[in-house]
């Protein structure tokens, strides 16, 4: 669609071990690599032992994958100076220079996947069909960013007026942008936010998630080598109080692209706010969701399985666009238990370099210690339905949570998001259906939402009356691709624009009308 390489293929069948032997080849050079990650700024950054952290693998904590020195808050504070400072020169740039360099940063990581994929598996605990997705996501981003930026910003739009005086509609950039991604998409929605940003003509202070500073260092290494200058973009590893702190209160900070959890986005507005001299800042985030998915008697329940499977478990239940809570119609709910509790029974939760596993661990022991809790209180309530086996003999070093499918009474029940491979169910009578959506919309998130029914005009009717971002009829509800759905929500879960979609440079740019007298 947007270059030389494929769009992101989506639901192929990754399982064929030859198709994928020569990549896997490649990815195992890259699996004993010790990685040194350190800040990449417009100046040299001299090693410091004391601010030198020590990643290891969720899989398997024993694994070293290598360090990572964490910025200081003065190395924040002086990047944001060379950022500032840069701004001018990189706003002036002729867009199509700008584009170029995403274009080559996009086939400087097709041509460094396998390296790319081993650190997403190594530092995210992500299966081989999740690294090819997240890679394949991240250069989409590029490409369809490069093609929009040109059709925005290379020539003044022309507007009408009366005889005698011309208008046009001139883009620039607005300045300093902060880019804060989280740890779960550590290529594609990092890459997502600093070259869009970039691209729109903004410098830009991309702090990584402190789990996957290595892979990050690994993309902005890639990023200057395909010619982004030094001050444009600058990597900040290290953590929230320290770097985000520093990106938040500098009133030389235009704006903010954040994706993570609903609190920590109303911490960074709170933190806009309060500065004194400011201007008005941009804060696009991209949060949490307590995504649902209404099944009717009609529905196939052998589909619905699949996709249920696929919405809730893959990547660990670890994205924004999973499925949470799965309503069913009465009639069938039964059945689609019974399939989905031996669905579940077949799933194999291990080390994700091996093609055999199905699910991965979970990021850190925090998350897993939360999930864990989470599961506790609802099996001392006697509400689990079915669950998949752990067999400690490939979990037992890293951080791991069965999937797991209880029963609750409605969306109310659940007080906040549970990142991770936990799915809810309630049942529902054909009767309730409108006070089953007013719930759902009541709730406040709006990321995804999905319908599985034979009858289209049941389906239409919901995905109008529901308030999300993205709805998927008669399929799964994750995966978003790159210019196909535009992924982002509403409400708690987000401001927009949304990613990959036709607006989200939009809002990075500056309009100025300019109004001549002829
Ligand atoms: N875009 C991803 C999807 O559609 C989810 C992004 C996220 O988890 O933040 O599955």
């Amino acid at each position: 669609l947007y270059g030389p390489g494929r769009p992101n293929s989506k639901g192929a069948n990754l399982n064929i071990r030859s198709q994928y032997q020569p990549l896997m080849d490649a990815m195992a050079t890259h699996m004993d690599t010790v990685y040194e990650a350190r800040p990449l700024l417009a100046f040299d950054v001299a090693s410091d032992p004391a601010q030198t952290h020590e990643v290891t693998a969720p899989y398997d904590r024993r694994q070293r994958v290598g360090t990572v020195l964490w910025t200081t808050k003065t190395q924040a504070e002086q990047a944001l100076d060379a950022a500032w400072a840069a701004f001018p020169r990189w706003e002036a740039t002729p867009v199509g220079e700008r584009a170029d360099i995403l274009r080559r940063f996009a086939d400087l990581m097709e041509a460094n996947m396998a390296e790319l994929m081993a650190l997403c598996s190594r530092e995210g605990g992500k299966l081989l069909t999740d690294g090819v997705d997240e890679i394949r996501e991240a250069v989409d981003f590029c490409r369809y960013y490069a093609v929009r930026a040109e059709e925005l910003f290379a020539e003044p739009t022309r507007l009408p007026g009366p005889t005698g005086e011309s208008n046009e509609l001139m883009m620039g950039g607005k300045g300093v942008f902060a880019a804060i991604s989280p740890w779960n998409f550590p290529v594609a929605i990092f890459c997502g936010q600093m070259v869009a940003t970039a691209v729109a003509g903004n410098t830009v202070l991309a702090k990584p998630a402190e789990q996957t500073s290595i892979v990050a260092h690994r993309v902005v290494e890639l990023l200057r080598e395909a010619g982004m200058p030094r001050d444009v973009v600058q990597l900040l590893p290290g953590d929230g109080p320290t770097v985000g702190s520093v990106l938040t209160s500098d009133p030389r900070v235009t704006g903010v692209v954040f994706t993570g959890g609903t609190d920590t986005a109303q911490v960074i507005n709170r933190a806009l706010a309060n500065r004194e001299n400011a201007a008005l800042p941009t804060l696009v985030a991209e949060t949490g969701g307590m995504n649902a998915m209404i099944v009717d008697s009609t529905a196939l329940p052998e589909q619905v399985v699949a996709d249920v499977i696929h919405s809730a478990f893959q990547s660990a239940g670890q994205r924004c666009s999973a499925l949470r809570v799965l309503y069913l119609q009465d009639d069938v709910a039964d059945r689609v238990i019974q399939i989905l509790e031996g669905a579940m029974a077949e799933l194999h939760v291990g080390d994700p370099r091996d093609l055999g596993t199905d699910v991965g661990p979970v990021i850190d022991e925090d998350a897993r210690r939360g999930l864990q809790a989470h599961i506790d209180r609802l099996k001392g309530e006697g509400r689990l339905l079915a669950e998949t086996r752990l067999d400690p003999a490939h979990t037992a070093e890293g951080t791991f949570i069965a999937p797991s499918a209880f029963q609750i009474d409605g969306i109310d029940a659940l007080e906040r998001e549970q990142f991770g491979p936990v799915l809810h169910i309630v049942r529902y009578k054909a009767q309730d259906l409108d006070r089953v959506i007013e719930s759902i919309n009541g709730r406040g998130y709006g990321l995804t939402f999905g319908v599985h029914s034979r009858n289209e005009s049941f389906a239409e009717e919901i995905a109008q009356k529901i308030r999300v971002g993205n709805v998927y009829v008669n399929r799964n509800i994750i995966g978003a691709v790159v210019g196909v759905q535009p992924f982002g929500g509403q409400g708690f879960s987000g401001t927009g624009p949304k990613a990959g979609g036709p607006h989200y440079l939009l809002r990075f740019a500056t309009e100025k009308t300019v109004t001549i007298n002829t």
